[in-house]
């Protein structure tokens, strides 16, 4: 079958692929609003056989020509992936490109070691409440989010905390941070919920956060602080303490990944995040393979773009370990694919590539 890739590349372009989010998107402990969707950079690569694999930039791309006339299996891999770093900006478009190659999609080519299905969650419940700054609209209108997500089959939700970090003071922040996990808790108990604080807790908030929600009985919580070896064990002896079931999910913002995995190693760390694109697929399959029987789960963080949750979701059905997919909600113009979410299951195509068609 790697004799299908023996084909040479004739050209390579470079286009913008939009995305519009089903409302405009609010705050974060750190950010301020996200929009209604972002435009991001991605690359369509043709073979001389009239083939083509397209995708995300995966990185800097300096000089996308270089790869002209070059034969595909001389830069790629099936069992790899990508095999010069220099060329991770294809990373996403040359393993779309081997899957049409060969006829399978990308999650067999990573082997098939996941799920069929995979949960997923809707990752975009964020600050709503407190805009717009001249008329807040207060808890309802979270409620009316994660309302419009179960509409559309999510069955789990990440409420983004920690609005005492920027936006409010600091036990006013805490006080309703509690308050609208507290709200989604009541109004839809059967929901699996996770929180993610964007780094904006000290060890003794997050912890006293935790407390102040116990009984909701948090899946996960992403990102309490920058992680450090002294603040993640106080965490993990404080749930050792209470019996408590959360998991610590880290590695998304600016990751030191040999650090964040060694935290992983040591239990300070259940659920590694970082990006699937920033990362890249071909460092998440030599991970995943490394990672393998460890139990450190892993979910690579998606936010901003659907096409991420598709990749994500490729890689949960293919790589091992993949606990969650984080949903990210709305169109890609131009682009389609047999992706679902139903009943807070994910399903991904088994069409060659990513199975996502350009219209
Ligand atoms: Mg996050």
């Amino acid at each position: 079958m790697s004799d299908n890739l023996h084909t040479r590349i004739s050209s390579v372009e470079l286009n913008d692929v939009i995305t519009r989010y089903p409302r405009s998107i609010g705050r974060n402990a750190v950010l301020g609003t996200h929009g209604t969707g972002p435009t991001a950079p991605a690359v369509t690569i043709s073979t001389i056989d009239g083939a083509t694999g397209w995708g995300l930039l995966g990185g800097r791309c300096d000089d996308p020509g270089s790869l002209i006339g070059k034969r595909v299996d001389e830069i790629f891999d099936l069992g790899v992936g990508v095999l010069d770093p220099a060329t991770l900006w294809a990373d996403f478009a040359l393993h779309d490109l081997a899957g049409i190659l060969t006829g399978q999609s990308v999650h067999t080519i990573l082997g098939d070691h996941g799920g069929r299905e995979i949960s997923t969650y809707d990752g975009s419940i964020y600050f709503d409440d407190l805009d717009p700054l001249d008329a807040p609209r207060g808890i309802d209108v979270v409620l009316e989010n994660v309302q419009d997500g179960w509409d559309d089959g999510h069955r789990a939700f990440k409420i983004k905390i920690g609005r005492g970090f920027t936006w409010m003071g600091e036990r006013e922040g805490f006080q309703r941070d509690v308050e609208v996990v507290r709200a989604v808790h009541d109004a839809f108990p059967s929901a699996r919920l996770l929180v993610d604080g964007n780094n904006g807790f000290s060890v003794e908030a997050a912890i006293n956060f935790l407390e102040s929600v116990a009984d909701v009985g948090l899946f996960w919580f992403e990102e309490p602080f920058n992680e450090h070896r002294n603040g993640l064990e106080r965490l993990r002896d404080w749930r050792r303490s209470t019996g408590g079931e959360v998991l610590i999910a880290d590695g998304e913002y600016r990751p030191d990944v040999d650090e964040v995995v060694r935290f992983a190693e040591a239990g300070l760390v259940d659920v590694l995040l970082m990006d699937v694109v920033g990362f890249g697929l071909t460092p998440w399959r030599a991970l995943a393979a490394k990672l393998g029987g460890s139990g450190i789960k892993i979910s690579p963080h998606a936010w901003g773009l659907p096409i991420k949750t598709c990749y994500a979701g490729q890689m949960a059905v293919g790589l091992a370990d993949v606990i969650t997919v984080e949903g990210v909600r709305g169109q890609t113009d131009g682009v389609e694919g047999g992706y679902a979410v139903v009943d807070g299951m994910l399903t991904v195509p088994d069409t060659p590539g990513f199975g996502l068609r350009v219209v």
